[in-house]
């Protein structure tokens, strides 16, 4: 997709600090890490949402969740723990309409629905 940031780094037209990449598959670092390890894992073809993803291509989307496990080994928080996620839309806070998953780690992150006021 024209425009699209990272379509633009899953290309290697605009660079980024990639971790692991796969077929069909990419991961790179946040610029803007909100904890120690935050690295944006992607599929290399352009889909809105995750759900979009899931339902197009249901293998590629497991690929990501394969992949952002590989990251969490490599970056060594695999055993502290991480969070995985995904933000759709403007409530959540999506700022680039291209489905990336999130891998946070390196801190204590609390508790997401707690923090999010969910009881
Ligand atoms: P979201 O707000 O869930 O859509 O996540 C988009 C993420 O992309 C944010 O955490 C940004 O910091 C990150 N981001 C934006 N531009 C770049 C870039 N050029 N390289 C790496 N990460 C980026």
């Amino acid at each position: 997709m024209t425009d699209c940031l990272f379509c633009a780094i899953a290309t290697g037209d605009i660079p980024a600090e990639v971790v692991a990449r796969t077929e069909n598959v990419i991961a790179f670092r946040d610029i803007a890490p909100a904890a120690p390890v935050h690295v944006l894992v992607i599929p290399r073809e352009h889909y809105a949402t995750a759900a979009e993803l899931a339902e197009v291509n249901p293998l590629v989307a497991a690929e990501l969740f394969v992949v952002a496990g590989q990251v969490a080994d490599q970056e060594g928080i695999a055993t502290s723990g991480y969070r995985l996620e995904s933000n759709v839309g403007d409530d959540a806070g999506q700022t680039v309409n291209h489905v990336h998953l999130h891998v946070l780690g390196g801190r204590d992150l609390g508790a997401l629905v707690g923090s999010a006021g969910v009881e």
